[in-house]
């Protein structure tokens, strides 16, 4: 099921994705064909399917299924049972997901193979990107990318995260150079297990670099503007390096050491003088344009929970496009955005009928669906799983893949709405990961419905000269009644001015005012939630969350700040860094609904 293609052969590529999503239906029913012919005797399907073939019996017999459902398979494996339990090719590593099962990232199987089919995957955003940015072969990509250290399971199998096993893979290492991959960090800087010194020399391979960048990025916003901060702290150093020629001496890593000195080869005071110049002004508004001139957009997923970064990096990157070129997780890679230049609200990816079989679980608006399934009421609810090519317009659902890599109608846990059709693969809008909820109450609030109030008071800040860079979120349950808090990082666009409590006060009552009708009863008319508490934090408050739950086994790249945050230890984090409190002043409206 994998097309081999050249990806600087712009026509044959469009060609072959015209294919994928004419022909979506067929080939859907050949991956899973496929898959059920090399995996029917797994011990996994065997004990459902008892060795029939079917595609009817499969959807009959086989359920659909949580994490905790499989991990007793996965745990197997890592402790050394042999991978036929749930694959008959090998499991040859685990990847390690963001996700978490009882505190502890999710491990998901994946085979050697699979490496083939994320390097197609990627070899098509080339000829999709082709299609609309003129000019990509002039140049080189500063992306800044990362890798994590891995751990070695009790059967000696890696365990580690999806990026981290795809860079480090010979499909990355020995990737065939064209035009079009050609990127500013040399991968031993990519490569480096110390994430400071990979930063570290990433940027300044990408300074030096400045004039042949064309595209910058990272695989989320958050890794993006991570960087971003990096050098809003460490200007001064790197330009030091650029000026004397000599990377500083804490860079221990003597590959990345020896990469970067290649890259950095002579003194150059005079490009020295033009970043500190630029960086010295009071405003970074539009550094990116400043700094990498040629720049021609933005690569970085800014979908799901990274919208929010939206401002940030519309104020770094000066206008520069925001493009969020693909959607992809440690299962399975699923779809490629066909209209990269969309605004980022418009997003949609469609998946690609050949990387895994996909059925949908209809949720309603309120993903009331989903939640029932997720409570164990597996009911009549299964026989309502659709196939990619029956999904309906305007219609949410949640994804469900069947892999080639032991995955059998698993529960991704992401929630998306079809927007369109390309040809007959329809295209999915992100809406939000499943369960992400603060609960008083009755009251149910997704990190959808957390954002869109955020996105609202937020606004009331701009006028100040105040932006709101992150944010998260619990519900303060220890005194009664309990109430939402949310610790807010706001950044001075200019100077060190801090917030003032009125403007902190009118946010707080505009979250409420945003949130659902429940939460408005509980509040106003109930009173079983007090009111709504914004904890502003000192800036790199944030900064200190990530590097506390990478030290828990977060990754790097896939890091996204959590919007609710549920253990003590991560609130303790932030609650060191509080600067104000500040509350909601009064109840929000609220009238019974007819
Ligand atoms: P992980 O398995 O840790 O790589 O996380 C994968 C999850 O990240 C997906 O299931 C989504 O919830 C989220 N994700 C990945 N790509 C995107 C995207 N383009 N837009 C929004 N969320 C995404």
């Amino acid at each position: 099921m994998l097309f081999y293609f050249d990806p600087n052969d712009q026509q044959e590529s469009m060609k072959l994705i015209e294919n994928l999503t004419e022909n979506a239906g067929k080939i859907q029913q050949q991956v899973l064909k496929d898959i059920l012919n090399r995996n029917s005797d797994t011990e996994y399907l065997h004990g459902f399917l008892h060795g029939v073939r079917d595609v009817h019996q499969f959807k009959k017999s086989v359920p659909v299924v949580d994490y905790e459902q499989i991990k007793p398979y996965i745990d197997r494996i890592a402790n050394g049972e042999p991978s036929n339990i749930i694959s008959s090719e090998p499991i040859t590593e685990l990847l390690t997901s963001s996700g978490t099962s009882g505190g502890k990232p999710k491990i998901m199987p994946t085979t050697a193979k699979e490496l083939d089919r994320k390097t197609f995957f990627y070899n098509l955003l080339i000829p999709v990107m082709n299609q609309y940015v003129e000019g990509l072969d002039e140049g080189k990509a500063m992306y800044l990318l990362f890798v994590k250290p891995e751990i070695s399971t009790p059967s000696g199998l890696m365990a580690r995260p999806v990026l981290t096993s795809y860079y480090k893979s010979d499909h990355f290492r020995h990737r065939p150079l064209n035009k079009f991959n050609i990127y500013t960090s040399p991968d031993d800087t990519i490569l480096c297990p110390d994430s400071k010194q990979s930063m570290h020399c990433q940027l300044l391979c990408g300074l030096v670099q400045r004039k042949e960048v064309l595209r910058v990025g990272a695989i989320f916003a958050s890794a993006f503007l991570r960087a971003i901060k990096y050098f809003e702290d460490h200007w001064l150093e790197l330009c030091t390096n650029i000026r004397t020629g000599q990377v500083s001496k804490w860079i221990t890593d003597d590959r990345c050491r020896s990469a970067v000195l290649k890259v950095l080869n002579k003194p150059d005071s005079e490009l020295a003088s033009l970043i500190e110049m630029e960086c010295s002004k009071d405003s970074w508004e539009g550094i990116i344009k400043k700094i990498w001139p040629r720049t021609k957009y933005i690569d970085v997923i800014v979908t799901g929970s990274m919208a929010q970064y939206i401002p940030l990096l519309e104020f770094y990157g000066g206008g520069l496009p925001l493009i969020s070129t693909m959607y992809g997780s440690s299962e399975c890679y699923f779809g490629i955005n066909l209209e990269p230049l969309c605004s980022p609200s418009e997003v949609s990816y469609t998946l690609l009928p050949n990387m895994a079989y996909f059925e949908f679980l209809p949720v309603d608006h309120d993903y009331e669906e989903a939640q029932a399934l997720s409570n164990g009421s597996l009911s009549s609810l299964q026989n309502r799983v659709v196939d990619l090519v029956d999904v309906q317009l305007g219609h949410c659902y949640e994804l469900i893949v069947t892999t080639f890599t032991g995955l059998y109608r698993y529960r991704v846990g992401d929630i998306l709405m079809v927007t369109g059709f390309n040809n007959a693969a329809p295209q999915f809008q992100f809406m939000q990961r499943r369960n992400v909820v603060l609960s008083i109450d009755t009251d149910k609030t997704s990190e959808e419905d957390l954002l869109k109030a955020v996105t609202q008071a937020k606004l009331l800040l701009q006028p100040h000269g105040h932006i709101l860079t992150e944010y998260t979120s619990y519900a303060e349950t220890s005194s009664l009644p309990g109430h939402y808090v949310l610790f807010w990082e706001v950044k001075a666009k200019g100077g060190n001015e801090p917030v003032n409590k009125e403007v902190m006060e009118a946010c707080c009552m505009a979250v409420e005012a945003r949130l659902d009708s429940v939460y408005r009863r509980c509040r106003s008319r109930d009173g079983s939630i007090g009111p709504l508490e914004i904890r502003v934090v000192k800036c790199g408050a944030f900064d200190e969350l990530m590097d506390f739950c990478v030290a828990s086994g977060s990754s790097v790249n896939q890091y996204k700040t959590p919007r609710c945050i549920k253990t003590l230890p991560a609130i303790q984090v932030l609650e060191r860094m509080v600067v104000g409190r500040f509350f909601s002043r009064e109840a929000p409206f609220w009238e019974p609904q007819r």
